[in-house]
């Protein structure tokens, strides 16, 4: 699994906290707009009040100052009462409300309400008083022509302006609410769009790391995939006995692991001068002629010892390809500092193999290279236990576990079973002339020999010392007769097929047949082993079958 920067439970924590602190300054822009709104709100009633305190405070004034107009004019008394009754209305609450309307006149810089309105009052006072005790004509005089009217007239500028100062007050208010308003929503809306994007973005970037999580799990699941193809193969592998059982594993797995590809599978023969096919699998691209062999120089991978081809970035093409456009990449197969042969992928297109694939390819051939070394070495140690390591024939261990088979096949499709006894002649003078190790030259050279020219059913075993046995399945007494005196004629023709550098050797071979000589193998050998000393007896360098006690010399030439 690829690290995760965060948990998963953390991302969501972070989104939440991100989307809580989103809400919060929303919704304190939305308070703090809320509140600037009633404050402006809260001012705008003040002014009103105060407009509507100095419009009733100049109502007074009007009032006041007509009633005793009224009063000086007619003189009446009910029109002195109505005098006095307004100038205490306006005595108190006049005095009461340009109390109150003292401050803000203040702030405004008007001459001071209170006093003009003393002032007033002072003047009325003083025309009653004068009506008491001068007469009403005196009284009028002051009224009309003196403070009276100034003092009133000069209270009702004052109050005028103070209106038309909340006048302006109200209309900036206005605005400022308007703008408040404004700027409360465009907060508001801000931070609502705010949220959205960071909620869209959060949802975005989940989606991002849940398909991001996806691709990555199926590329994981793929991996484990070709993991276990690989291990099974490996498995598989272990059990084969066979190139045949390599062959299907490999082509199998290969399917499996690269489905697009097909494939060609090349083994070193036992030579080691040249590779022999195993074996073909799939079917896209696969050249119809490719060869069922070729030399090792053919191939640029064997000879680079690493993978070659268009897809590993190699534009010289193998020579045993035969210029298939197809061709893809050819990967040697070696393990334990040995080259077992190439596997070649082909496919109709080359850009078809990635470079995780190329990997793959070469993980399929490290499987199978493996393979192929454990197979020759079980292959080495079954020749060791079972064969003669000088000869390179069987050994007589391996003689006497095989013989039983042998017979049991041959009793059951009723066949012969031939059997040779060869023994080398004169070998102590060998030894003794040339040396133990000329000797032991020539034994391996007879070995090679006969393991050349006998038919792959036959089994050649050193019986011991310089005494072989060779079994011949489904084989005459006449028959092998026949193959024991072509044997003789080749080993005197030894020396001179591989150069004269070892001295002259002469072989005597007895031939016997079961069931010809005897129902028990053992008694055919026995007859096999007489007729060899019959032909020693006879003057060596020949066979005889097992009846024969003497046969002539053979013809010179
Ligand atoms: P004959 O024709 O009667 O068989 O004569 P011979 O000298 O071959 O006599 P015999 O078969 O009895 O002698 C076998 C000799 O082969 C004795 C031994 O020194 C030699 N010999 C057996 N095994 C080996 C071997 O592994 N290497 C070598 N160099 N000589 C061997
Ligand atoms: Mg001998
Ligand atoms: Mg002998």
């Amino acid at each position: 699994m690829p690290k995760r920067l965060l948990p998963r439970r953390p991302q969501a924590l972070l989104l939440a906290g991100g989307l809580l602190i989103l809400t919060a300054l929303g919704a304190a822009a939305a308070f703090e707009s809320n509140r600037h709104l009633k404050e402006k709100q809260g001012a705008i009633v003040g002014l009103h009040r105060q407009a509507a305190e100095a419009q009733r405070l100049l109502l007074l004034l009007a009032e006041s100052h007509a009633a005793t107009h009224q009063w000086l004019l007619s003189g009446r008394a009910e029109d002195r009462d109505a005098a006095v009754r307004s100038g205490d209305a306006l005595r108190h609450t006049g005095r009461e409300l340009a109390g109150r309307l003292a401050a803000p006149l203040d702030v405004r810089g008007l001459p001071s309400l209170g006093a003009t309105l003393e002032h007033v009052l002072r003047v009325r006072d003083q025309a009653h008083a004068l009506n008491e005790t001068a007469g009403q004509e005196a009284a009028r005089q002051v009224a009309a022509e003196g403070s009276g009217l100034a003092a009133t007239a000069q209270m009702r500028d004052v109050l005028g302006e103070f209106r038309q100062g909340i006048e302006a007050d109200l209309t900036a208010l206005d605005a400022e609410l308007r703008e408040g308003q404004w700027i409360g929503l465009l907060l508001v809306g801000a931070s609502s769009a705010a949220m959205l994007a960071m909620l869209l973005a959060a949802i975005g970037q989940l989606a991002r790391r849940r398909s991001a999580a996806e691709r990555a799990s199926a590329a994981m699941d793929a991996r484990g995939r070709e993991v276990a193809a690989l291990f099974r193969m490996g498995e598989l592998l272990q059990s084969s006995h066979a190139p045949e059982d390599i062959r299907r594993v490999v082509s199998h797995t290969a399917a499996e692991l690269l489905p697009a590809l097909s494939g060609a599978f090349y083994v070193f023969n036992n030579s080691r001068d040249r590779l022999d096919m195993l074996g073909l699998w799939g079917a896209r691209g696969l050249p119809p002629d490719l060869p069922e062999h070729f030399a090792p120089e053919e191939c640029w991978a064997l000879k680079r010892g690493r993978p070659h081809g268009p897809a590993a970035g190699d534009s010289l093409a193998c020579d045993h390809l035969g210029g298939a456009e197809t061709a893809l990449l050819c990967v040697p197969m070696q393990a334990r500092g040995e080259v077992y042969g190439v596997l070649s992928f082909f496919h109709p297109e080359r850009r078809a193999m990635s470079p995780q694939q190329v990997e793959l390819a070469q993980a399929l051939a490290d499987g199978v290279s493996l393979a192929l070394a454990n197979l020759a070495l079980r292959e080495k140690l079954r020749n060791q236990a079972l064969r003669d390591e000088l000869t390179g024939l069987h050994n007589r261990r391996f003689l006497e576990e095989t013989l039983p088979r042998v017979l049991a096949h041959a009793e059951r499709r009723n066949a012969s079973l031939a059997v040779m006894m060869l023994d080398l002649d004169h070998f102590k003078q060998v030894n003794d002339r040339y040396g133990h190790a000329t000797g032991d030259a020539v034994l391996r050279e007879v070995g090679r020999l006969l393991l050349a020219r006998l038919r792959r059913m036959d089994l050649a075993c050193r019986y011991g010392g310089e005494e072989l046995l060779i079994l011949m399945p489904d084989c005459t007494a006449a028959e092998a007769l026949v193959r024991a005196r072509e044997i003789c004629a080749q080993i005197r023709g030894l020396r001179e097929a591989i150069g004269g550098t070892l001295p002259q050797v002469t072989v005597s071979i007895g031939v016997a047949a079961w069931p010809e000589h005897g129902e028990q193998i053992g008694r055919v050998i026995e007859a096999a082993d007489a007729a060899l000393y019959a032909a020693k007896r006879a003057g060596r360098d020949r066979a005889l079958p097992a009846e024969a006690t003497v046969e002539p010399l053979p013809l010179p030439g």
